[in-house]
């Protein structure tokens, strides 16, 4: 049976409590003989501050970086809103993003068939959505210099952000793209604005090439960014796979989460390049939502996000699809049979613990298993 190396990095607030319902999982696994887990746990965030008096140590960096995976809880909150900008919560995760080279965020938008009616939008328009947003993460705008705000002659200020990307950093990250949708419905969506950006100019150049010369048989169509984020709430489900810049790739990523619902519900990965030796990908997971201090603490915390991402890594970085199939359909059937923690329950209704919830998964587990 393979075995993994996985790091828990649960981190703050919410992150040990929802962490340790994956860790029921990867149990669950292990004991049925799909994969055993090496797991070792680690501060990142404020728990580490507190302890070393920085957001990660070298030695947990060094851990991250030799692990076959990294599972991520989330960092931050109010305890911690003073220490020293260079040693707050989130720049334990901004490290292991920059050391790991981590250029590729995944993040899926599924519908699940017993959540519908949770959505801002129609039944109709949500069910059964399954998108994937493939974002760039480590360049763009968001990184580009020069990056200033400067005060001329007459006073006034000047701000400038700057829009980089060369060939090689669009060219990997929609090869991250092409590969996913062969996977699944074998269609990739480019989205850009090369009507007022050179960079969108280049960026559609790039992505032509690669999907006409590596992946004749995907399909590749482009999308303007303003007009693909009204499509997204007009009728999502003619998309599979959105391969966007950094900035870009923020925006659209949230309009489609919130299309299915909770910031409970929602899993992303952070991929790097494939080492030249192994083939394997550096690789993070973690939820999408922060540490919410506000039900930090009280079991009130959804851990399917966090469940969802564990699941993501069986797919992607373990190569047991069939293990993150299984993962699915349990959290499916538990939703299913009308389980649900506080944020996804209608108002008024019963809702479960965290522990409730990673158990009746773990039950749905056993029973498919
Ligand atoms: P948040 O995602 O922590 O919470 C937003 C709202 O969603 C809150 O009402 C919270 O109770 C709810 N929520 C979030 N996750 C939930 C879950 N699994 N189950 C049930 N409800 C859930 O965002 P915020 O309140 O803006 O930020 C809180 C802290 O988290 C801040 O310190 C922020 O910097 C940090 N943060 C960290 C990350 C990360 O670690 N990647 C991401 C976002 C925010």
């Amino acid at each position: 049976m393979a075995s993994h190396n996985l790091l828990l990095l649960p981190g703050d607030g919410i992150g040990p409590e929802v962490m340790g319902e994956v860790k029921k999982v990867a149990d669950f696994l292990g004991k049925a003989g799909v994969a055993t887990f090496e797991t070792e746990t680690d501060l990142v965030g404020g728990a580490a501050y507190d302890a070393h008096g920085v957001a990660i140590t070298d030695a947990a960096m060094k851990t991250a970086m030799e692990a076959d995976a990294v599972l991520f809880g989330a960092v931050g909150g109010p305890k911690w809103a003073k220490v020293p900008y260079e040693a707050r919560p989130e720049a334990g995760l901004l490290r292991l993003r920059k050391d790991m080279q981590l250029f590729a965020n995944l993040r899926p938008a599924i519908c699940f068939p017993a959540l519908a009616d949770a959505s801002s939008l129609k039944r109709e328009i949500i069910e059964g959505l399954d998108i994937m947003i493939v974002r760039e993460l480590t360049g763009g705008v968001y990184f580009g210099e020069p990056k200033e705000i400067v005060t001329l002659e007459n006073g006034e200020k000047r701000a400038v952000d700057t829009q980089v990307y060369t060939t090689h950093e669009i060219e990997r990250i929609t090869r991250v793209a092409f590969d996913l949708a062969k996977v699944r419905r074998n269609k990739v969506t480019s989205s850009e604005k090369h009507n007022v950006m050179r960079s969108g100019v280049l960026w559609k150049e790039v992505a032509t090439r690669i999907g006409a010369t590596e992946y004749p048989d995907v399909e590749l169509d482009h999308h303007l960014a303003d007009s693909l984020a009204m499509q997204l709430v007009r009728w999502p489900k003619q998309y599979d796979v959105i391969v966007c810049d950094n900035l870009f790739g923020d925006i659209l990523s949230d309009i489609a989460a919130m299309l299915t619902g909770s910031l409970g519900m929602l899993p992303s990965a952070s991929l790097g390049a494939p080492d030249a030796k192994t083939g394997k990908r550096k690789a993070l997971y973690e939820p999408v939502h922060g540490s919410a201090p506000d039900i930090a603490g009280q079991g009130l915390a959804n851990p399917i996000a966090m469940i969802s991402s564990f699941g993501m890594a069986l797919r992607y970085s373990f190569g047991l699809g069939q293990a993150a199939d299984l993962v699915d359909q349990a959290i499916a059937d538990v939703l299913a049979s009308g389980a649900r923690t506080r944020d996804i329950a209608e108002k008024g209704a019963n809702a479960v613990s965290t522990t409730d919830m990673g158990d009746a998964i773990v039950a749905a587990l056993k029973r498919r298993a």
